[in-house]
């Protein structure tokens, strides 16, 4: 199937109020063109890097999302066209992301990513270490970013039941966080749960953005 095809028949399961997300990291920018020329305009990244090479030889319209471990000397040089970072796990980087948001005079949009997986190597807050930062004064005091919601990865396996419970954690962190923190907050509305083998899950868990790279590029080198 062609990359059109593939972003049609994803976009034919999808309920509205689910934003697919097109995960092109490793893939050129002809194939992302190819998505692109076929309507599709939401793209996202996870490295600084790579992105920051992209962009520039891209469409100005393209939505970019920015999903991946990121540096705080990176901020400044994404923050400009980033409509979303997913992936904010720790003060520091809150802190540099307000710092150059500040310096730019914008808002910059975040969500914060929770390590939901068993596994080790994955990043992310836990409940505690968001809940503080919620909290402090010091966080209280940004005026330069706003949190949209919250991101999680689940565990890579086939056990369906694990990813299951995963994202129902994660659902409940952000319930948790909405009504303690964000209970007249609009903006704090996403949950950014779900890739190309666990999106359905994802969706049926309460997702409202859904990452994919592989079920619409293929396979990545
Ligand atoms: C690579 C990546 C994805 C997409 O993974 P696929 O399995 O190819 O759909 C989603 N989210 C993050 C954070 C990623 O790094």
């Amino acid at each position: 199937m062609t990359v059109a095809e593939n972003l049609t028949q994803l976009k034919s399961l999808l309920p509205s109020g689910v934003k697919l997300i097109a995960v092109s990291k490793n893939h050129t920018t002809d194939r992302i063109f190819e998505a692109y020329r076929s309507g599709h305009r939401v793209f996202g990244e996870n490295k600084a890097q790579e992105l920051i090479s992209k962009q520039p030889l891209l469409p100005n319209d393209i939505e970019w999302h920015f999903i991946g471990h990121l540096q705080t000397n990176k901020v400044k040089n994404i923050l400009a066209f980033v409509k979303l970072i997913h992936s904010v796990e720790s003060f520091k980087l809150i802190k540099e992301i307000n710092k150059e948001a500040h310096k730019k005079n914008i808002t910059a949009n975040v969500l914060f990513q929770f390590h939901i997986a068993s596994e080790e190597s994955k990043y992310g807050f836990n409940f505690e270490e968001a809940h503080s930062i919620l909290s402090s004064e010091e966080f209280k005091s940004m005026n330069n970013i706003s949190i949209c919601g919250v991101m999680g990865m689940a565990t890579f396996t086939e056990e369906t039941h694990i990813i299951r419970q995963e994202f129902k954690h994660l659902k409940v962190i952000y319930d948790k966080l909405k009504e303690e923190f964000f209970s007249n907050n609009d903006n704090f509305k996403e949950i950014s749960m779900g890739m190309s083998d666990d999106y359905l899950i994802g969706i049926e868990e309460g997702s409202t953005m859904i990452r994919i790279g592989t079920a619409i590029f293929g396979q990545r080198k």
